[in-house]
């Protein structure tokens, strides 16, 4: 079959309705399912025949959205979890046990820090921080026979620096262990890590996957590419399973070992399952994915260049301005555009700031980013802020950071607003 192009992607891949069937995707609300013989829902438990036994593990509906995302990001398998968090979880806990570590970017999400650095450590799984101003052998000294994976954001919430994802592959696979990219910023619109070596992506789709902040989503995409039995030091995938019978994910499931693990092992065991009615609002969201991302960079380009202009701005971060520090790997990794979301100082520190963002009138005060309508947000005050000082600024966050999420409106109404909230300050 023809491979399409991205955009045809968005809205042919997934679901397609053979004669007579419903031309939209049907939401199968249902728990469960209805077999003929206990020896074939036997067989389904022993993992020999395809289907779906249990909606915690999987679900028509949301096997299509997972078949969708995993063409976009030329994946061989993807699994939709109940959100970004669950995501990020389900990577770790699929290849490291207590005892083990990770590396891991520093400019990441704040959530994910205290997910990696604070939860997973009482479980016993160390994250160990890194940046990429440091030499690969200082990286490398992070690194022991206990590390089981690299981790980074292809554009960083909120710092919006841009992962060198060559790189960061090269590293890890020098230690036998995967890349795994959140890709949630930039979307496979923009940028598709496996292209670049990463292994694994995985995506809060919450953001501009659905695009219209109406469902709380993740979802984890298999490259299949990694070389688990090579690398020698994953025992979960290449050893039999005794939750599973025995059952040996690189023996019975190929390319696909990491992905069908992640499904049959974690899903099963922690139950992060996404809804099929959110599914079906997800996939809605995903067929506009590649109009929406356009439009983002088109205006969010605009809005920066007003800024970086601006009297009342005291510095600017975009990643697609030439006088970005990040430019050059922009247009290494995004050079269709990176995503809709600015970052800025107000002149005048913290109070000016929340003046600023008291004075919008269109943009509103919420705390999402990447949908379709403009907002605003303080990260040291409201997302960010269970972080240390220290934290703060290893995350690439200043106490006047303001984070602007462009929407999709008209650029010229957007920079209107704007333009009076500095007049107000
Ligand atoms: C929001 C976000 C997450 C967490 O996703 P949720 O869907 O909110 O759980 C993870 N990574 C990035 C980059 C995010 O922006």
């Amino acid at each position: 079959m023809k491979e399409y192009k991205i955009e045809t992607k968005c809205i042919q891949e997934g679901y397609k309705p053979q004669n007579g069937e419903p031309r939209i995707l049907p939401i199968y609300q249902s728990t469960t399912y209805k077999y003929d013989s206990s020896e074939h829902l036997g067989d389904l438990f022993d993992l020999k025949a395809p289907g779906h036994m249990y909606t915690r593990i999987s679900n028509p509906t949301v096997d299509f959205v997972e078949q969708k995302i995993a063409a976009l990001e030329g994946g061989v398998g993807a699994m939709c979890t109940s959100s970004g968090q669950a995501a990020s979880l389900t990577c770790i806990l699929n290849i490291a046990n207590a005892g083990d570590n990770f590396v891991c970017l520093s400019t990441i999400y704040g959530g994910t820090i205290n997910l990696f650095a604070v939860t997973l450590k009482r479980v016993g799984i160390e994250v160990r921080f890194v940046n990429q101003s440091m030499s690969d052998e200082e990286i490398e000294k992070y690194f022991d026979e206990n590390t089981k994976l690299v981790f980074g954001e292809t554009i960083a919430n909120p710092a919006l620096t841009i992962l060198d994802i060559e790189r960061f592959a090269n590293l890890a696979h020098k230690h036998n262990v995967p890349l795994v990219v959140d890709n949630t910023f930039a979307t496979p619109i923009n940028c598709r890590p496996f292209e670049h070596g990463a292994d694994i992506v995985m995506h809060s789709t919450t953001k501009y996957m659905d695009g219209h902040a109406s469902v709380v989503g993740g979802v984890v995409i298999d490259s299949g590419n990694f070389d688990w039995e090579a690398a020698g030091k994953f025992p979960g995938l290449t050893e039999p399973d005794d939750s599973y019978h025995g059952v040996v994910y690189t023996r019975d499931f190929g390319k696909a070992a990491f992905i069908t693990k992640a499904r049959v092992q974690l899903m099963r065991d922690l139950g992060v399952t996404p809804q099929p009615m959110t599914a079906f609002i997800l996939n809605l969201g995903l067929e506009t994915l590649a109009l929406r991302m356009e439009r983002h960079c088109q205006n969010a380009l605009a809005v920066a260049k007003f800024l970086e202009n601006n009297e009342n701005v005291s510095w600017i971060n975009y990643p697609d301005l030439e006088s970005s520090d990040q430019y050059a790997l922009t247009q290494k990794y995004l050079p269709g555009g990176s995503c809709g979301v600015i970052s800025f100082g107000v002149k005048g520190g913290r109070e000016a700031a929340v003046k600023f963002m008291n004075a919008l009138k269109m943009a509103a005060i919420v705390v999402h980013v990447a949908d379709a309508r403009t907002s605003v947000l303080h990260p040291a005050s409201t997302t960010h802020r269970q972080l240390t000082d220290e934290q703060l600024v290893e995350a690439g966050i200043t106490p006047d950071l303001i984070r602007l999420s462009v929407g999709i409106e008209n650029v010229e109404d957007i920079i209107d607003d704007i333009k009076q909230a500095f007049a107000a300050i």
